[in-house]
């Protein structure tokens, strides 16, 4: 009786385990050979921050003089949108800032924006950051400041050990500035600036400013026909510079429902300054400039990556941008983020409008689980060529954690599908090839001049 009641058990515990591994799909050999092929990708990275080396930000004082930290790599991550992190202590050590640092991840373990990070700790510097020791910290903090004496670790990190092979930069800290500070970075026109032009005095950057480079290039601005010019000069400037789209942050600072507001009323608004004008009047404005924007992103075809979802969450749902997109069939738009939290919604416009690319930048760091299911959703509603990737982020950690985020999460969702035989195995890792490289270079053809593998 006691024997069988052990074995019972044992049998118990042996389908306990059997259907804990059928769950996850990781533990399968199709998981094994999709990731295997997706990782073997010489990726495209469709969006990144990754500044000039010499400005990479958040370096601390420390007894060994300044640098980049351990402090410095999730000051420069997503984690502080979510939490706290502690600063960079007045004596410069770096114990005294573990000891209080340490208590920072215990709530946030399970967040994405935290475990992003962490395949970067674990496959270029073999610690375990769930389970790491006072010690353990202090050595990895001293080996991210020794790797950043010079750019050779960003280079081998993102080219070598991330495997991407082309990177598009937002350089939202120069808008108008399209030079590259790397052989693998490409340039874009970020356009979220020009929108508010109705006055010079909204322009304190002068590499944000359309009025400074409309003097740079002897172009008087009276009326809005010339800031239109301006405009176009703009963009002929960006292509001619290399840029490959134009890019729009707008939903951090407003609602993406943009009017096509008549051209007699914005001029009425043109040349006054902020504090003249009502605040329907500046979003009549920006609404205004955003069409002809999107009109002069046809003219000059260069798609437009539009930002949705988690900005300014209450005007940031893609939905508000359908009526621009079906008035505009010539302009190809692309949805970042996957508008999340509203991938449905992302994937139906993508859906309905052969204008629209859907670009996963960001959602898998955002909420990995809603990104597996993204994948799956949109996959089964779009056609493969019209989904892309980018990491979002500005260190070469960063940039690893989330690259390998982006791989590791699209393999499950296609491995997924195979095991449930919604995919055969072939067209899994064809899609997979796709989303991480084939379709950047279908939409941005110009980027094939720019592939430096052989
Ligand atoms: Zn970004």
């Amino acid at each position: 009786m006691r024997l069988l009641f052990k074995c019972l058990v044992v049998l118990q515990i042996c389908v306990l385990i059997s259907t804990v591994s059928a769950n996850d799909v990781k533990t399968t050999d199709v998981y094994a050979r999709i990731k295997a092929g997706i990782d073997a990708v010489s990726a495209i990275n469709t969006h990144d921050h990754l500044m000039p080396f010499e400005k990479i930000g958040n370096r601390d004082r420390t007894d060994h003089g300044e640098g980049m930290t351990l402090r410095s790599i999730w000051a420069g991550s997503y984690f502080p949108w979510i939490h706290s992190l502690e600063p960079w202590p007045e004596d410069g050590s770096f114990d005294t800032w573990w000891s209080k640092a340490q208590h920072n991840f215990a709530n946030a373990r399970a967040t994405s924006f935290y475990r992003y990070l962490l395949p970067a700790f674990q496959d270029l510097y073999g610690i375990d950051f769930d389970t790491i020791t006072p010690k353990q910290a202090r050595s990895l903090n001293d080996r991210i400041f020794e790797n950043y004496k010079t750019d050779k670790w960003l280079r081998e990190v993102i080219t070598e050990r991330a495997n991407i092979e082309l990177m598009v930069i937002d350089a939202y800290w120069a808008r108008l500035d399209f030079t590259t500070h790397y052989p693998f970075t490409v340039a874009l026109c970020n356009v979220t600036s020009v929108v508010r032009g109705f006055h010079p005095s909204e322009f304190d950057n002068p590499l944000d400013n359309p009025y400074e480079f409309a003097r740079h290039h002897d172009i008087k601005v009276k009326t809005l026909d010339d800031y239109l010019a301006v405009l176009d000069r703009i963009i002929v400037s960006a292509k001619k510079g290399k840029a490959i789209c134009l890019k729009s942050t707008l939903a951090y600072n407003r609602t993406l429902r943009f009017e096509n507001v008549s051209k007699e009323r914005a001029a009425t608004i043109f040349g006054r300054p902020r504090k003249e004008l009502t605040g329907r009047e500046i979003k009549d404005f920006e609404d205004f400039i955003m069409w002809r924007l999107v009109e002069l992103s046809a003219k000059h075809d260069l798609p437009f990556q539009i930002h949705t979802g988690q900005a300014r969450i209450q005007g940031s749902n893609p939905m508000l941008l359908v009526d621009m997109i079906q008035e505009n069939p010539k302009t190809k738009f692309i949805l970042f983020h996957g508008g999340f939290p509203w991938v449905g919604e992302t994937g139906v416009i993508a859906m309905r409008f052969r204008n629209v690319w859907i670009d996963s930048v960001w959602l898998p760091t955002l909420s990995y689980t809603m990104a597996r299911r993204a994948y799956q959703e949109w996959l089964e509603a779009v056609p493969s060529n019209r989904i892309m990737w980018g990491s979002d982020t500005g260190t070469a950690e960063g940039i690893y954690g989330a690259t390998l985020f982006t791989r590791q999460c699209l393999a499950e969702a296609l491995a997924e599908k195979v095991v449930r035989k919604e995919l055969n195995e072939q067209d899994a890792l064809r899609i997979g090839r796709q989303i991480m490289r084939e379709n950047a270079l279908e939409l941005f053809p110009q980027l094939k001049e720019r592939l430096w593998r052989k």
